[in-house]
C-alpha cells in the first residue's frame, strides 16, 4: 500500500477538498487564501477581482510568457461545488480520506477541484525541470458560482475590462470523467432554453365540457414536447455514433396550477427544459413552439426562464491551432481521445460566446462518472497522471 501522505501533490489536492466551498452561501475567503499560498510557492502574480459583488472573488495565477504582447492561453476551473446527502457517503465529504485502494473521496475530487490544482501542478513541475517561461502568458483562473449557472463568475467577467486585458486565444476547462479508457474532448455546448407555457383558458364547474380549457392547451403541448422528445430520443438509441449531446433534450420538470377537484382552473403551466443541438436553428424553433402555442388554442403566455443564444462551436480541423497543439499532446502521449458535445452547461459558454476557442478537459480515464454523485472520488494514480497529461498540453498550448 503506497502512502500517499508523503506525496506533496496529493497533500496540495486535499487540502483544497477539504475547503467547504459548497452551495448554497458559500464563503470563497478560505479558497482565495489557499490559492494565494499556491501563487506564492509557485513565484507566480495572483490578482482577484469582484465582477459581481465582494462575496463572488476570482482568482487569477499568471506566468508570464516570453512574447506578453500574444494572446494568452486561460486555464479555467470553477471553486464551488454541488451540495451533499452526507448520509449517503461511506466518507465524509470534505475530509479527503484516502481509503486502501487509493482513492480520494470527496466532494470536488471530480467536478473539478482535481484539475484546478492539476493545472497548478503541472507549472510547477515544469518550472522544476528548469522552464522558466512559455510563449504565451498563462492564466489559471478560479472562478465562482458555476454550479448555479456562473452569473455572479464567469457570466460577468467576460463583459469586464479586466477580462479584455486578458488578450486570451484560448481557454480550456472541465470536461468529464470516462468510465472506459477513452478520454473525452468537449469542442461544444448545446443551447439551454427553459421555457414555462402559462396557459390561459375557459375556467367553470369540473362537470362541463367547455372550449379552450387550460387543461386542453396542456395536452396538446405536452403532445407535441413530448413526440420531439421520441424523435431525439430514437436518433440517440439507434445510432452508436450519435451522443447525448449532438441531439436535443426535452423534459418536462414543472407542472403548476388548479385550486379543486371539482373546478377548471382559469390557468395552468408547465415548465419544459429544453437542451438544443447545435444543428437546430434557434430562430426556427422558436416558430415552431410559437406556432405549437396557436394550435393549441392561444393565449399562451411563454415564460422564457433560460433563453440562452447560440455559443459558436470550437473548430477541432486545422483552422484552429490550438486545437491542433492540444491533438499532438495527446496522440505524444499515445492516449485514446473522444471528441464531444457537453451534455450539460459549462463557463466554457460565456467564454466561446465571446469568440474565444475553448476545450472542455478533464484527464480521469476508467473512472465512473460521479460528478455531483455520492462518493465522489478520484485515484491517486489517476490525479497524478492527469498532471503529467497537463505536463504536455501546457506548454504545446502556450508555445501556439
Ligand atoms: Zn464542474
Amino acid at each position: 500500500m503506497t502512502n500517499w501522505d508523503t506525496n506533496e501533490e496529493i497533500q496540495i489536492f486535499r487540502e483544497y477538498l477539504r475547503i467547504p466551498s459548497v452551495h448554497p452561501d458559500i464563503d470563497y475567503e478560505p479558497c482565495v487564501e489557499f490559492l494565494k499560498r499556491q501563487a506564492k510557492s509557485l513565484d507566480l502574480p495572483v490578482s482577484i477581482h469582484y465582477p459581481v459583488n465582494d462575496k463572488n472573488p476570482i482568482v487569477i495565477l499568471t506566468w508570464v510568457g516570453e512574447q506578453p504582447n500574444l494572446p494568452s492561453i486561460v486555464l479555467n476551473s470553477h471553486m464551488d461545488v454541488v451540495p451533499v446527502f452526507e448520509e449517503h457517503w461511506t466518507h465524509k465529504p470534505f475530509d479527503a480520506d484516502i481509503d486502501e485502494d487509493g482513492k480520494i473521496f470527496a466532494r470536488g475530487a471530480q467536478d473539478m477541484k482535481c484539475v484546478g490544482v492539476q493545472y497548478l501542478a503541472a507549472i510547477r513541475a515544469l518550472k522544476r525541470d528548469g522552464v522558466k517561461q512559455l510563449k504565451r502568458t498563462i492564466h489559471v483562473i478560479f472562478v465562482p458560482d458555476e454550479e448555479v449557472g456562473g452569473y455572479f463568475g464567469m457570466a460577468k467577467f467576460v463583459t469586464t475590462d479586466e477580462f479584455k486585458a486578458l488578450n486570451v486565444g484560448f481557454s480550456l476547462d472541465e470536461g468529464i470523467a470516462s468510465p472506459t479508457e477513452e478520454f473525452n474532448l468537449y469542442y461544444a455546448e448545446r443551447t439551454i432554453w427553459q421555457i414555462e407555457f402559462i396557459c390561459h383558458g375557459q375556467s367553470g364547474h369540473g362537470s362541463m365540457l367547455f372550449k379552450n380549457t387550460p387543461g386542453e392547451k396542456i395536452h396538446y403541448l405536452v403532445d407535441k414536447l413530448m413526440s420531439f422528445r421520441k424523435v431525439e430520443a430514437a436518433k440517440l438509441e439507434n445510432n452508436a455514433n450519435v451522443d447525448l449531446g449532438d441531439v436535443t433534450t426535452v423534459n418536462m420538470t414543472l407542472l403548476k396550477g388548479g385550486v379543486q377537484g371539482n373546478v377548471v382552473p382559469p390557468v395552468l403551466s408547465v415548465v419544459f427544459d429544453i437542451r438544443i443541438a447545435n444543428d437546430i436553428k434557434l430562430d426556427e424553433f422558436e416558430k415552431t413552439i410559437n406556432r405549437w402555442c396557436e394550435e393549441a388554442g392561444g393565449n399562451i403566455e411563454l415564460n422564457y426562464i433560460h433563453k440562452n443564444p447560440q455559443a459558436p462551436v470550437t473548430a477541432i480541423d486545422d483552422s484552429n491551432p490550438y486545437w491542433l497543439a492540444f491533438k499532438k499532446a495527446i496522440d505524444e502521449l499515445n492516449l485514446k481521445m473522444k471528441t464531444k458535445v457537453f451534455p450539460g452547461g459549462t463557463d466554457s459558454r460565456y467564454i466561446r460566446r465571446q469568440n474565444i476557442p475553448a476545450l472542455g478537459f478533464s484527464p480521469m480515464n476508467n473512472v465512473p462518472v460521479l460528478l455531483h454523485d455520492h462518493d465522489e472520488y478520484v485515484r491517486c494514480e489517476t490525479y497524478l497522471a492527469g498532471i503529467q497529461i497537463y505536463k504536455k498540453i501546457i506548454p504545446n498550448l502556450a508555445n501556439v
